[in-house]
């Protein structure tokens, strides 16, 4: 059922900016694909009584339990019915009202919340302290329950202390026994609502920290995928994971030192009226003393900071050590660099341990300092009450008052010098944020992911006067690029080493997108297109492709929805990948370790070609995909090539021009200029570059066939000898 609607979706898919209201299989999924789309939908549950007040709303989808959907376009609340059209149908066909009990006989319950998403402000939410307090602050309900809980416990704490103060001032010198068990036993009672209090609120604190913590690590991830691929190539793999982990620094700040300063800060606010009505002196000197220690730690601090950005820096540098030893082992593994890395490893590691220690030794500075004052606060404050007591009775301070505020000081200095330390907190959480940040807050491609056009696709090619510089780069990889194929072209694209082929290839796929000149596909600008949808309809076939860990079949599937064990057995015949495949002890339920290293380099590449073909696109690039093969894989390969270029623009990048001589077109291409399109035969004769090259491949066999020549010349008979010729 839901798959049968599956369909459906997908068909509507294109009309999507028109009708965003269409229909669909499960709200969960339909809402997630209707993000995907720049729209914001929420599924949710809700009853008859919060739908039938859903008026002044935009449209509203029902789920119904067939497994279809409903369109609710509107309500009246008077006569209680809602008016649903059935979206499949005309948009002007009239509405038709529905009341409470038809609906429940369909309705599941379910409905789907769409609107527009102009800014995309959730998903391209910059990282920073703005972002983090909106989604701190989203939590609203659970930070009051939490806040309500620990108020709660701060009162119940004063009571022990107060009780305290009347045994040891009333029952110590009265004697009175009576007074002492029912102290006792509201003592019991009051305990027991602590226990039960604290258990809530380290469970509600602990369900907060779980969902911020999923909604960070959600967040972050989408964030990384928008990043375009250019930003990868640019930047070292083991620093971007190094530095956006940075944000579960973050995350471990809010849920820890943060929540617990802001708690205790309620503690605060209802312990020290408290104290200064047992004492006025004693609470300003306490205050005193916890401001002392605040100070202490706010002077610390700015060398404290230094030196722990020096570490982070240093740790980021151990992180891009060790991640790039890990990827490059097997490089470093055969040609023996265990030495060069062990070394490069005990340079960063002294180089981390030296800011560690110095972060450390700096931290311990305030540490020392403050407890001369932190002992004040607890011990103190006993001594100083205890000679106001003697010296001036008047004062109102007996033996019950020093212990009960003996027991709370404590609680008070507390929050007030963690209030201090957040400070320094704060400033790693800052230096954490941006180190996240400079990797995250990077122009993402999911505008262009989302808008532009979905036209369908068959495969003409224009080029008019490309010309195209990489970030960074001084000199042009591509200049003045113009030619035009038509669909089902198979175009061979030759060229020296670095001469812009791979560079062709990734202007088609929208990889590099800062462009000059106009890049047409069936007539569209190139740029106009919905970047999802233009790679969908690439099939790529690089030189190095990687496969992920799982079954054969997986990997040649790649989680697309929709293909099937046919398609798979379809997809590797076309793409000469059958025959092994079979042969494998699982065949295509055969697990491909991670790093693809039980497999070899030419099966690899023609599961690439599987996965690539697989989804039947209009356009596919082989660039080098067949270089790394042996002779006779690639004879394989190339006699399939014919068979999958069927129908659709195939471009095709390979230095040996041997597999190129059945091109429909080949383009020759010097430093980012085109010297010349057409075919093999005409290139032989009119392109120098392209003769040159097929005679470097070739003087072995043309030096070969001169040889004959001559020895045929010399003798005619040879030729019935050599029949090969
Ligand atoms: P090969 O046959 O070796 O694969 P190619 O023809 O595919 O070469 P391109 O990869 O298109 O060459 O590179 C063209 C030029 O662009 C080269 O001079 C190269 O130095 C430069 N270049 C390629 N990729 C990048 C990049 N990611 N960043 C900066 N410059 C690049
Ligand atoms: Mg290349």
């Amino acid at each position: 059922m839901a798959a049968a609607k599956y369909h459906g979706v997908d068909l509507d898919i294109r009309d999507f900016a028109k009708e965003p209201n269409e229909d669909s299989p499960s709200p969960a999924t339909l809402a997630r694909w209707l993000n995907n789309q720049g729209l914001v939908a929420k599924g949710m549950r809700i009853k008859w009584r919060y739908l039938i007040r859903l008026y002044n709303s935009p449209p509203v989808v029902l789920m119904f339990k067939d497994g279809s959907a409903g369109l609710m376009v509107g309500v009246n609340p008077q006569k209680r019915v809602v008016f649903l059209r059935d979206p499949m149908g005309n948009e002007h066909s009239a509405p038709v009202a529905v009341d409470e009990v038809r609906l429940r006989q369909a309705w599941t319950g379910d409905v789907l919340l769409i609107k527009r998403n102009r800014n995309l402000s959730e998903a391209e939410a910059d990282i920073n302290f703005t972002w983090l307090a909106k989604m701190v602050l989203r939590e609203r309900t659970s930070l009051r329950d939490i806040a309500l809980a620990s108020i709660i416990i701060s009162i119940l704490q004063i009571f022990p202390a107060f009780i305290v103060m009347q045994v040891v001032n009333r029952v110590v010198a009265f004697h009175s026994l009576a007074t002492l068990i029912s102290i006792t036993g509201l003592l019991i009672v009051l305990c027991f609502y602590e226990i039960l209090i604290s258990y809530a609120r380290r469970e509600l604190t602990a369900v907060l920290a779980n969902k911020l913590d999923a909604r960070i690590s959600i967040h972050t991830f989408n964030r990384l995928l928008a990043l375009p691929l250019e930003y990868f190539e640019r930047q070292q793999a083991g620093r971007i994971v190094g530095k956006v982990s940075q944000i579960y620094l973050v995350r471990d700040f809010i849920t820890g030192k943060l929540l617990t300063t802001f708690l205790d800060l309620f503690t605060l606010i209802v312990i020290l009226p408290f104290l200064f009505y047992i004492s006025t002196i004693l609470a300003w000197l306490t205050i005193a003393a916890a401001g002392g220690i605040g100070l202490i730690v706010v002077i610390l601090l700015p060398p404290l900071t230094r030196r722990y950005s020096q570490r982070i820096e240093a740790e980021m540098t151990r992180a891009s050590v060790m991640y790039e030893t890990v990827a490059g082992i097997r490089t470093v593994k055969t040609i023996a660099l265990e030495p060069t890395r062990r070394q490069e490893w005990d340079e960063v590691i002294a180089e981390v341990s030296k800011w560690r220690l110095a972060t450390s030794r700096m931290q311990n500075w305030p540490e020392t300092l403050v407890m001369p004052l932190d002992f004040f606060i607890n011990r103190g404050i006993i001594l100083l009450g205890a000679y106001i007591c003697i010296s001036n009775p008047t004062a109102g301070i007996d033996a019950g008052s020093i212990l009960a505020f003996m027991m709370l000081g404590g609680r008070v200095a507390a929050p007030l010098v963690g209030m201090a330390k957040l400070l320094t907190d704060v400033t790693e959480v800052r230096t954490a944020l941006g180190q996240a940040g400079e990797i995250l807050n990077n122009p993402t491609e999911t505008k262009a992911l989302t808008t532009g056009l979905r036209p369908k696709i068959v495969g003409h090619l224009q080029f008019e006067k490309v010309s195209f510089t990489y970030p960074g780069g001084n000199t042009k990889a591509l200049s003045d690029i113009s030619f035009s194929i038509p669909a089902g072209t198979m175009l061979g694209l030759v060229g020296r080493s670095g001469s812009g082929k791979s560079t062709i290839t990734r202007l088609l796929q929208g990889v590099s997108r800062g462009y000059t000149g106009f890049l047409r596909l069936d007539g569209v600008d190139l740029r106009e297109i919905n970047l999802t949808h233009l790679r969908r309809s690439f099939g790529v076939v690089l030189q190095d492709n990687f496969l992920f860990r799982g079954s054969v079949k997986d990997n040649i599937t790649a989680g697309r929805p929709g293909l099937t064990m046919e398609d798979a057995i379809r997809a590797s015949r076309l793409a000469g990948a059958e025959e092994f495949i079979e042969r494998m002890p699982s065949g295509y339920d055969t697990f491909i370790e991670e790093g693809s290293t039980n497999i070899s380099g030419g099966q690899r590449q023609r599961l690439a070609i599987a996965r690539a073909v697989i989804i039947d696109p209009k356009l596919m690039i082989l660039d080098e995909a067949t270089s790394a093969l042996d002779p006779e894989s690639e004879a394989l390969v190339n006699a399939n090539l014919e068979r999958i270029a069927k129908g659709r623009t195939m471009i095709i990048v390979s230095h040996r021009l041997s597999s190129l001589v059945n091109c429909d077109k080949i383009l020759v291409l010097d430093q980012g200029v085109m010297q010349a399109i057409g075919t093999h035969e005409e290139l032989l004769e009119t392109c120098e570059i392209y003769r040159t090259l097929w005679l470097q491949q070739n003087r072995h066999t043309l030096n070969r066939k001169a040889a004959n020549k001559k020895k045929n010349d010399s003798n005619d008979e040879s030729l019935i000898l050599t029949g090969d010729q």
